[in-house]
C-alpha cells in the first residue's frame, strides 16, 4: 500500500480521530491516484491509519480507519452503510414520522465525502471526495441492499466542492443502481407532505436536516400571524399552518421554490395549489421584503429566518455577520408583543458563539428584550462525531421578544 508521511507533530489531531489531514501536515507522499487508499504514518514512522487519498484537495487524505486495527478490508463499505442505515432504524418502522431521511452522513458515520438521502424510495447521494467518489459503485450497491424499501440509488454531481477534489460537475442525475427516480418525489413529514425534486431541488432535493426544527415552529403556530423568509418550497409555513397558524406568508426569491411550496400547500390541506387561503406566496428578496414590511408598520406574532449559507469561508464570516444581524434586526422590529423569532444559520464557519452575539447585537439595537425559548440544531439522522465538530453546521434559536 501506498504510503503518507506526516510531518513533525501532525499526528495530534489524527490520534484525536480526526478524519482530516491537510495538504500542510504532509511531509512526503507516494504518488497515489485520485481516491486511492493509502497508509498515513507519523514523522516518527509510527503507523497511524489509513485514509483515501486526493491529490487535487487542500484536504489531501480522508482517515477511514485509526490504527492498525482498522484498515478496509474487503466489504467495509458494505458493512459501514449497513451500520449507518440500522442506526435510523426508528424512521424506517411503521411508526415513522417521515418516509425521508438522511440514512449517511459523510465523516460523521464514518463515511468521509459521503451523504446519501432517502425519499420515499429512492437514494440520492452527493460524493463530495475523491475518495467517496472512487467508491460510488460499491456505495449504491449496498443502499440498494441495505436500506429498507429501496428501488433505486442516484447521484447528484452538481456539488462545487467536487471540483476541489478533481472530480467532473454536471447537471444530469447519474442513475446508480435500480429504477430513476419519478420527476417529484412524494414525501411525508408529520401531517404535511411535500413533493421533492430530486434533480433540480437544493441540496439532494430538500432540507432534511429542519424537520425537528419544522415541528418546534409548528407547536408555537397556533392563532399566530406567520412570516417564513426563505421559505423553499414552504417547510416552516406548512408547519405553522398545519399548526394551526391564523395566516402564513411564504417569502422566497425563486419562482420555482414558491410554485413548489404551493402544490405542497395543495398536497397536503387539500384543494387546487395555491387555494389555501390562510397562505400568502411573496416572490421577493427578504432584506428588502422586510424594509418593506418595516415601512409599511407591518407586524407579525411568529417569523422565521432561515436563510441560505452566508458564509462558505471563515475569511466570509465578517460579510455573514452583517447579513445575519441586519435580517434579525429588521424581524425583531417586525415582531408584535410576545412575538417569536426562530432564526437559523447554516454556515458551518459560523460557530454558535458568534451566532448568539448576532443576536445580542441586534436585540441591543431593537431596543428589547428577548428570551432565548428553545435551541435547535440538524436532526438526528444528521449526527456530529464528537471527533470532528466540523460536522455541526446548522444552528438554531427561538427568541420571545418581551
Ligand atoms: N426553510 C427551508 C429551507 C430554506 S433554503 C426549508 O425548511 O425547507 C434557503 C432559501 O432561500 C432558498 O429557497 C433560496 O431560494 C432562498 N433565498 C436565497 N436568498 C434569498 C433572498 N435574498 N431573498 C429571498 N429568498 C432567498
Amino acid at each position: 500500500m501506498k504510503k503518507v508521511v506526516l510531518a513533525k507533530g501532525r499526528e495530534r489531531s489524527v490520534k484525536r480521530r480526526h478524519p482530516w489531514i491537510f495538504s500542510g501536515a504532509v511531509a512526503s507522499s507516494d504518488a497515489a491516484e485520485r481516491g486511492e487508499t493509502v497508509a498515513v504514518e507519523s514523522a516518527t514512522g509510527e503507523l497511524l491509519g489509513y485514509g483515501s487519498y486526493s491529490p487535487e484537495s487542500m484536504i489531501r487524505v480522508r482517515m477511514l480507519g485509526f490504527g492498525a486495527s482498522e484498515a478496509p478490508s474487503a466489504g467495509f463499505i458494505r458493512r459501514r452503510v449497513a451500520a449507518s442505515v440500522a442506526r435510523r432504524a426508528r424512521f424506517f418502522s411503521p411508526g415513522s414520522v417521515t418516509d425521508a431521511c438522511r440514512v449517511v452522513n459523510a465523516e460523521s458515520d464514518s463515511l468521509p465525502g459521503l451523504v446519501a438521502d432517502f425519499y420515499h424510495g429512492f437514494v440520492v447521494c452527493q460524493f463530495t471526495s475523491a475518495g467517496a467518489d472512487a467508491h460510488k459503485r460499491e456505495v449504491a450497491d449496498a443502499l440498494m441492499a441495505e436500506v429498507p424499501g429501496c428501488r433505486g440509488v442516484a447521484a447528484r454531481n452538481d456539488v462545487e466542492i467536487r471540483r476541489k477534489e478533481g472530480l467532473p460537475v454536471g447537471d444530469a442525475l447519474e442513475i446508480l443502481a435500480g429504477e430513476e427516480p419519478p420527476e417529484l418525489i412524494e414525501v411525508a413529514e408529520g401531517a404535511i407532505r411535500y413533493f421533492v425534486d430530486v434533480r433540480h431541488g437544493h441540496k439532494t432535493g430538500f432540507y432534511l436536516d429542519q424537520r425537528d426544527a419544522r415541528a418546534a415552529v409548528g407547536a408555537l403556530a397556533r392563532g399566530r400571524t406567520v412570516l417564513n423568509c426563505f421559505s423553499y418550497t414552504g417547510g416552516f409555513g406548512l408547519a405553522a399552518a398545519a399548526g394551526g397558524a391564523a395566516s402564513v406568508v411564504q417569502v422566497d426569491v425563486s419562482a420555482d421554490a414558491l410554485a413548489l411550496a404551493r402544490r405542497n400547500a395543495a398536497l397536503t390541506f387539500g384543494g387546487e395549489a395555491g387555494d389555501v387561503a390562510k397562505i400568502e406566496y411573496v416572490e421577493a428578496d427578504v432584506f428588502q421584503y422586510l424594509r418593506k414590511c418595516r415601512d409599511a408598520g407591518r407586524k407579525f406574532d411568529l417569523i422565521v429566518l432561515d436563510p441560505p449559507k452566508f458564509a462558505e469561508t471563515k475569511a466570509q464570516v465578517m460579510k455573514a455577520a452583517r447579513g445575519y444581524k441586519d435580517i434579525n434586526l429588521l424581524a425583531m422590529k417586525l415582531l408584535a408583543e410576545n412575538g417569536v423569532l426562530a432564526t437559523f444559520s447554516c454556515s458551518g464557519a459560523m460557530t454558535g458563539e458568534l451566532f448568539d452575539k448576532i443576536l445580542a447585537e441586534a436585540a441591543e439595537d431593537a431596543g428589547r428584550d428577548f428570551q432565548m425559548i428553545a435551541r435547535t440544531r440538524q436532526g438526528e439522522d444528521h449526527p456530529v462525531a464528537l471527533s470532528f465538530p466540523e460536522g455541526l453546521y446548522l444552528k438554531g434559536v427561538v427568541l420571545r421578544k418581551v
